[in-house]
């Protein structure tokens, strides 16, 4: 139980920020968390739960003072919210975001924060299909991944940031952004957009035909419309801002699969054999 920052502000309250707060009392590692989320509604339901010790009705209100401050909100939003807090900032304070994208995180709120902030920009390998200020819990991040893409920010500020993700429960790494994008676009964008896909074409199917695709939906497909319930604006503006990366991988996405195509209709089971081998000896290579 060592208090790492004095003052913690936490700013939108939806899972990655509430699973936050609850991980930071179990740890005792925030001496006072301050919150804040755009909508009446969120602000009123963490006051409810108990969700940050203070809860303010502006963004540049919660950063005042703080030593952390965490941006959770939607990428699309990150831009409005350091520039609503820039002037509240204090000297020697450190910003941080959570955002499944760096590269466009970087673009948008770099140059927003005042000489002496420190911004090292961070991602956890975390998540659930829920989204709110209810979903979060203090496990959220235990054994994940946080990736932080420093890039020439201070050490010391970048150390620290470093032992307080471990101290929520995560291994941490450090990565080049447009890196952390492609490598993120092949891991989780471009599988939530075929989970998405996969999602739809049972629906469609379901209408034209009538049977009930999702009703007996078996495990694969279950997983699939697990991942397809994820929040669609988090997920939006995911792809709206790793345009680039997630067109790539899609690219080499759509190549492998028109091979696959050709290798059933051609009835060559020798491809299809030695593809899943390959992708198996993967699998257990990973586990
Ligand atoms: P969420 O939808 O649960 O919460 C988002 C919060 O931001 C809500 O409180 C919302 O009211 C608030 N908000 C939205 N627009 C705002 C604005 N303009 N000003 C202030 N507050 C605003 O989302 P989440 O899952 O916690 O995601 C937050 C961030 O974390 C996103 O950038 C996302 O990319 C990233 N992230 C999400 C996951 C995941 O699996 N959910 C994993 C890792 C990182």
């Amino acid at each position: 139980m060592t208090v790492m920052y004095d003052r913690v502000a936490l700013i939108g309250l939806g899972l990655i920020a509430s699973s936050m707060f609850w991980a930071m009392k179990r740890g005792g590692i925030a001496g006072e968390v301050i919150g804040y989320a755009r909508s009446s509604e969120t602000r009123d339901v963490a006051r409810e739960i108990g969700l940050c010790d203070r809860v303010c009705d502006s963004a540049a209100e919660a950063c005042e003072g703080a030593d952390l401050i965490v941006l959770c909100v939607p990428i699309g939003a990150m831009d409005a919210v350091s520039r609503e807090i820039a002037g509240a900032l204090k000297k020697g304070a450190v910003v941080t975001d959570v955002g499944s994208v760096k590269r466009a995180v970087i673009d948008v709120v770099g140059p927003h924060i005042p000489d002496g902030v420190h911004f090292v920009p961070g991602h956890p390998l975390a998540g659930t299909e829920q989204s709110g200020p209810r979903s979060g819990f203090a496990e959220l991040f235990d054994n994940r991944w946080c990736v932080l893409t420093p890039e020439g920010a201070d050490a010391d500020a970048t150390a620290k940031l470093r032992k307080y993700w471990e101290a929520l429960g995560s291994n941490v790494d450090e990565m080049d952004a447009d890196h952390h994008d492609l490598v993120l676009a092949v891991t989780s964008h471009t599988p939530h957009l075929i989970a998405y896909t996969m999602v739809g074409v049972a629906d469609d199917l379901s209408r034209v035909t009538d049977t009930e695709v999702v009703k007996f939906s078996a495990a694969g497909f279950r997983d699939f419309t697990r991942i397809a319930a994820s929040d669609p604006t988090m997920w939006r503006d995911v792809f709206l801002n790793n345009k680039d990366a997630t067109l790539e991988i899609l690219g080499r996405f759509t190549e492998e699969l028109f091979a696959l195509q050709r290798a059933i209709r051609q009835g060559d089971g020798e491809h299809l054999h030695d593809y899943f081998t390959r992708t198996r000896s993967i699998r257990r290579g990973i586990i």
